[in-house]
């Protein structure tokens, strides 16, 4: 299957080889011949399977299609919702990407930030804007621009939306759009309040889900290490010491939880940066852009922070802390491995937490392979069965300095050290 065969115009195309795909991914190949066709979709697709390639382009191509493009001031024609302010922001970046040779101006809007600038570009003309839901309905109350134009209506990570206490004002979003409009809604889970939540805004929609080979899980080597929980940030460091590692986002209960493990990683030499609720929006923006352009390593981030983020080339996930649920398990491991790439997820899990393994095993459907070649393994509970995925890579854990490194002192490694851990490296 190629674009072309899924009918995208030359723009798109050209747009499309620009940005380095050269075949569809499922979700991709499933939905664009039906949102080509105008038809409603409920589409069930984790992150990183190419989901918002699979509703923009053929937006797009509609958008050129059924009129001319004209960017007008305050009467957007296509509106995408979303629950965080990055996630906005990387969908907006993908529109863009996308409609680079079409004339098609897209917008971000969302809070945190001053209304100034997000006010000025709407009244330069807009076709598309992507919204956080409280932002948006500022705006429309102040009447910056009306939903009396939309066409396309996208709402992303429908479930994100509902944990965040957002479908209220998602209600009142829908309830002010005045055109028939051609409706997308997109979950990672269909639990029963999204099913009628889609009821209520879908018409006779092409119900899309990802087949399960296709989901990141699949591709990415899983482990989970049983440790004391005085033992994590000691482990953690000597992990992300092994420079072999390329980066790592690391994931934290707490606000406060990030920052002092931001602050014992930056002391043991580590280049590590932290990502919360409690940074302004343009300080967690600063962090994103400096780790995707892999000037810091390592970022530490809580779950609310780290929603939606896209990072095209993540090589590791590390729970520091378990996930309190088996979604936001699968949320957090599917950073990596994205759109065919291969990837990692490290578990540290304290006595504390087993319950939480277990629950994500059942969740899963699958045993997370138990790694106690390191330092400071506490025995496995009696639940956790050794157990080897069917497609795990075979490298052998034990080849990494780290792991053999007994329990240490908490001093700083020794530069002589790491060195040494860089040349006997083999795996991370
Ligand atoms: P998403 O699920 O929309 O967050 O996309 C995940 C990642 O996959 C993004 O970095 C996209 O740029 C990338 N991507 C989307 N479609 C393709 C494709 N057909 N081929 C390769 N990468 C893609």
């Amino acid at each position: 299957m190629t674009f072309a065969q899924l009918n995208m115009n030359q723009t798109l195309l050209h747009a499309i080889t620009k940005s380095g795909y050269t075949v569809p991914t499922a979700i991709q190949a499933g939905a664009i011949p039906h949102i080509l066709n105008g038809k409603d979709m409920l589409g069930s697709a984790q992150t990183g399977t190419g989901k918002t390639a699979a509703f923009a382009l053929p937006i797009i191509q509609r958008m050129q299609e059924n009129s001319m493009v004209i960017s007008r001031r305050k009467h957007p024609r296509a509106l995408v919702l979303a629950p965080t302010r990055e996630l906005a922001l990387q969908i907006k970046e993908s529109f863009q990407t996308y409609a680079k040779y079409s004339g098609i101006k897209t917008v971000a809007i969302f809070g945190g930030v001053p209304k100034r600038q997000q006010i000025q570009s709407i009244k330069r003309g807009v076709d598309v804007v992507v919204a956080t839901p409280g932002r948006l309905l500022d705006l429309l109350a102040m009447k910056i621009l009306t939903l009396d134009a939309i066409e396309y209506y996208v709402l992303d990570e429908a479930d994100r939306m509902l944990d965040m206490g957002f479908i209220p004002d998602v209600e009142k979003i829908t309830a002010k759009i005045s055109l028939p409009h051609q409706t997308m809604l997109f979950s990672a889970t269909l639990p029963a309040s999204i099913i009628k939540l889609s009821k209520a805004m879908l018409d006779n929609p092409v119900r899309i889900e990802v087949a399960k080979d296709n989901t990141p899980l699949e591709t990415i080597q899983q482990s989970v290490f049983y440790i004391n929980k005085n033992d994590k940030t000691s482990l953690l460091r000597d992990i992300l010491l092994d420079a072999s590692m390329k980066n790592a986002l690391v994931f934290v209960r707490t606000k406060q939880g990030a920052n002092r493990l931001t602050k014992a990683m930056q002391h043991a030499g580590i280049d590590a940066d932290a990502i919360h609720g409690n940074k302004t929006q343009s300080q967690r923006q600063h962090a994103l852009d400096r780790f995707k352009q892999g000037k810091t390593r390592v970022l530490i981030a809580t779950d609310v922070a780290s929603r939606g983020i896209d990072i095209n080339d993540l090589s590791h996930v590390i729970n520091y802390d378990m996930p309190e649920t088996a979604d936001t398990y699968v949320h957090r491991i599917g950073r990596t491995a994205r759109a065919g790439r291969e990837g990692r997820s490290v578990s540290f899990c304290s006595a504390e937490e087993t319950h939480l393994v277990k629950a994500i095993q059942r969740h899963i459907g699958m045993m997370i392979p138990v790694d106690a070649s390191h330092g400071y393994a506490q025995p496995k509970p009696t639940h956790a069965v050794r157990h080897q995925m069917p497609h795990a890579r075979t490298k052998e854990a034990s080849s990494h300095d780290w792991k053999r490194r007994r329990k240490p002192s908490h001093k700083r490694a020794s530069r002589k050290n790491t060195m040494r851990t860089q040349h006997a490296r083999g795996g991370w």
